[in-house]
């Protein structure tokens, strides 16, 4: 008789929702038990407002699992994300979590998200539908101790900017990144045809790949 799979405790190192409902998805039916920040009664202490000052997702997202993992001192995962968009020169990119906020466009109803997202319209408005073109990336850094060396996935996804909003699923740029792969919006996709394309999903899915044959 085979023997089930040893469950390993894994700390995914984000307090972004939108994020935790993807990542909880993916990781559906595999030997692994995830716990978040708020699970291991990790407070957010001021320190971690520094943690996403690097000039790379890859450095944002070592940051991160570094911070978490030395606190938890559990195997630790985080990833950094954002939007790249051609006609921006790569804008908003590690800055996609905030950029509203540092162009001095304070709160709006709906968050920061509504904020995002407005002055992405906003940035191109008058750019036609070809110049559009745009990706998320997703880095993905995972730790076994604090002081070990990460281990690094990186997964990107295509598409366009919309000049308007569609959908209501998903996060953050959804309602208006028209994903290549899918012909809709990433807010108006069901859950498991985003997570099929998404660079999150592609990134993670190739980080547990990598843990599952370590540990055969
Ligand atoms: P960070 O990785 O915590 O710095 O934040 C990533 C930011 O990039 C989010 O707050 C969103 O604005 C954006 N982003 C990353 N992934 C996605 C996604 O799957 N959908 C929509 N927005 C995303």
């Amino acid at each position: 008789m085979t023997q089930p799979p040893v469950e390993t405790r894994l700390l995914i190192a984000t307090r972004n929702e939108g994020k935790m409902r993807e990542i909880r998805d993916l990781f559906t039916g595999l030997p692994f038990r995830l716990v978040f920040p708020v699970d291991q009664f990790l407070e957010r202490l001021p320190d971690e407002a520094d943690l996403e000052r690097g000039t790379s997702f890859a450095e944002n997202a070592v940051a991160k699992a570094r911070y978490f993992a030395k606190r938890a001192t559990i195997p630790t995962m985080a990833e950094d994300s954002g939007l790249e968009v051609d006609a921006l020169d790569g804008a908003p990119g590690v800055f996609s979590a905030r950029w509203a906020q540092m162009h001095g466009a304070g709160s709006r109803e709906g968050g920061d998200d509504a904020a995002n997202n407005a002055l992405l319209l906003e940035r191109l408005a008058g750019v036609p539908d070809e110049q559009r073109t745009a990706r998320y990336r997703c880095v993905v850094a995972y730790l076994d101790t604090p002081l070990a060396k990460p281990q690094l996935v990186e997964a990107t996804c295509e598409g366009r900017i919309l000049s308007q909003a569609r959908g209501s699923g998903g996060f953050g740029y959804d309602p208006l990144f028209l994903s290549s792969d899918l012909g809709m919006t990433f807010a108006e996709a069901p859950l498991p045809a985003k997570q099929r394309v998404s660079h999150r999903g592609r990134a993670i899915r190739a980080l547990v790949e990598v843990l599952l044959r370590r540990s055969r």
